[in-house]
């Protein structure tokens, strides 16, 4: 990842949100997203990012942004959600997908299976060799076929854009 940043996503972000964690980046859902609250904590932090579909929250921050650091979501659907993020902020292919916690956004680490063991399916248990778990939430993930599907979906987003290496 060439650039550390952080997102902060409004109420209605929630799936954009998601799917930055599953691409990789560090992406916190924040339904109390206001004018008021939240964007100043945001500015005086320089990775803070905001993405928000309330024209309000542009229109009447208290902060003046630089550009492209308040970003307001024009689109309903988060495959087009993404395009955009990505489209504006020029981000590179994503190399650390299936990182974090989609739940929490909390980084995965590798876990000895058979510490796992009560936590997931018998079956999920003898067919799968890799796992990982959120420290955080405590969440369990192996590659299953969730995976395969949301890295074609990601993919296809990507192949949208000509330039991006
Ligand atoms: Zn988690």
């Amino acid at each position: 990842m060439s650039k550390k940043w952080i997102f902060f996503t409004d109420a209605t972000l929630g799936k954009l949100c998601k799917w930055l964690r599953i691409i990789g980046y560090e992406s916190l859902y924040c339904p109390q997203l206001s004018p008021h609250r939240l964007a100043l904590p945001v500015a005086l932090d320089e990775q803070g990012i905001i993405l928000t579909r309330q024209k309000k929250l542009v229109e009447k921050s208290p902060v003046q942004f630089e550009a492209n650091r308040i970003i307001f979501i024009n689109d309903n659907r988060w495959q087009n959600q993404l395009l955009q993020v990505i489209t504006v902020l020029q981000l590179p292919k994503p190399a650390a997908m299936f990182t974090r916690c989609v739940k929490c956004g909390h980084i995965l680490t590798e876990t000895d299976k058979t510490k796992i063991m009560i936590h997931v399916p018998a079956f999920i248990y003898q067919s799968h060799h890799r796992f990982h778990r959120c420290e955080q939430c405590e969440r369990i993930y192996w590659p299953g076929t969730h995976f395969k599907k949301m890295s074609d979906q990601i993919a296809q987003i990507f192949s949208h854009l000509p330039n991006v290496e």
